[in-house]
């Protein structure tokens, strides 16, 4: 084992697990067309049989993972399109999760995949979901481009440069938080992620606000961390594991009713824990659709066109592909359009936007051609990481579904 993650399940115990749920393919094809990285390529060992078959191999000690072999599967978004499609219920997700750990043990540093490399992993741990760093380098690239330096630091700073956004939206208003009612409907814990003092602080404003216009107490523990999505689709299965659980604990011991949680990605990571410790984890989206119609505060009308962007943790992990559309249609006045090829991924996917900014890139493409050709005024998605990614690629703000919620309930009030 190499020093990855020394909490990683032993090889032998990965191989049982990878060779059980591939052969459960039956190899009939029927998810290849689905796959984005298959149609980038139309190479079968870029699509999700062609990856089964290079685990099943190395799982079953036929195939010698080298740096080829893992390319093709550290390519792989984890958007799990083709799970969502096989008609033999392969868990895909799973199963490619531990290939990664599988792979992360081999003694060969080129066939190790590319997120366990030293300097990646440095980044991750020490910037990427440390939310107050990430705060702190959020606020200096804001004022990089209040000086109209940002085009220079995004070309200077290579695959970061790349995936930054090209705006970098500050806070909408300062006077978003809703005073706590005298009574209350209940209290709900809410998870705001790593990005939630940079990127995405503005969404978790707007969660506060409409939580509380919904009558509910919003607890927001210090010592929650990252969820550790990164480290699960990364290799390491045994430190995701251990930030879920340190998430679990803070949670518990606050006694909410809820986790709800800013972001579709994080809330695919925690759900497991609805399982494991008996927490409800709810995505912001699907929460909010979950209220009665009499907790429903009033709503004003905005008079926005609306191109949504379903991110996959949202179709294909949490299996809510309606939810951001069902969550606008109660707004007055809004026209939702859809962005073409919404069931494709965007190429964001985590870390994978860093990891291989060409494909990521690539895959961007037709989705800001369908935008540049709906010109909505707000593009909405319920994940940071496409949001940012999305805005990376051309002069756009993506926001949050519940950013218009709460921009609607303070339109409302006198
Ligand atoms: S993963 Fe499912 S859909 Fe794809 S080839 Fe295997 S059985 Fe067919
Ligand atoms: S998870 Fe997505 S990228 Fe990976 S094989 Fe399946 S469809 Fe292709």
């Amino acid at each position: 084992m190499t020093d990855t993650d020394p909490t990683d399940r032993p090889t032998r115990e990965l191989d049982e697990a990878i060779r059980s749920d591939a052969l459960d393919c039956v190899m009939c094809g029927i998810c290849v067309p689905h796959c984005p990285t298959f149609s980038l390529t139309r190479n079968e060992a870029d699509g999700p049989r062609g990856r089964i078959s290079q685990l099943l191999g190395i799982s079953q000690g036929g195939l010698a993972p080298d740096a080829d072999v893992t390319r093709h599967l550290d390519t792989c978004l984890t958007c799990r399109a083709c799970e969502a499609v096989c008609p033999s219920g392969v868990a895909y997700g799973r199963l490619i999760d531990n290939g990664r750990a599988r792979l992360a043990q081999e003694p060969n540093p080129a066939a190790r995949p590319k997120p366990t490399a030293r300097h990646w992993r440095w980044l991750r741990d020490q910037l990427l979901t440390r939310r107050r760093r990430l705060g702190v380098a959020w606020q200096l690239y804001r004022l990089v481009q209040r000086l109209g330096l940002g085009g220079i630091a995004r070309r200077l700073a290579g695959p970061v440069g790349r995936a930054l956004p090209r705006h970098a939206p500050g806070p909408i208003s300062r006077r978003t938080r809703l005073p706590v009612a005298p009574t209350t409907r209940g209290r709900v814990g809410l998870f705001v992620g790593c990005t939630g003092a940079a990127m995405n602080a503005n969404a978790v404003a707007a969660a506060r606000t409409a939580i509380a216009a919904f009558g509910y107490e919003v607890v927001e523990p210090a010592g929650q961390g990252c969820c550790g999505a990164m480290h699960a689709h990364g290799g390491e299965p045994g430190e995701a594991n251990r930030r879920r659980e340190a998430n679990a604990a803070v949670f518990k011991a606050t006694g909410v009713e809820a986790v709800v949680v800013v972001g579709t990605a994080c809330a695919a990571e925690l759900g497991a824990l609805a399982d494991s410790h008996d927490i409800t984890v709810c995505e912001i989206t699907d929460w909010l659709l979950a209220r009665d119609k009499e907790e429903w505060p009033q709503v004003a009308h905005l008079d926005y066109r609306v191109a949504v962007h379903t991110p996959c943790s949202q179709r294909n992990h949490l299996r809510q592909p309606e939810a951001t559309r069902q969550l606008l249609a109660s707004i007055p006045g809004l026209e939702l359009l859809e962005i073409d090829g919404n069931a494709r991924c965007c190429g964001a996917a985590g870390m994978q936007v860093l990891l291989y900014p060409e494909q990521a890139e690539e895959l961007r493409e037709p989705k800001l051609e369908s935008i540049e050709r709906l010109a909505p005024d707000v593009v909405v998605s319920a994940n940071v990481g496409c949001a940012t990614h999305l805005a990376a690629g051309a002069n756009l703000t993506v926001r949050q579904p519940v950013e218009l919620l709460a921009e609607s309930i303070l339109a409302a009030r006198p």
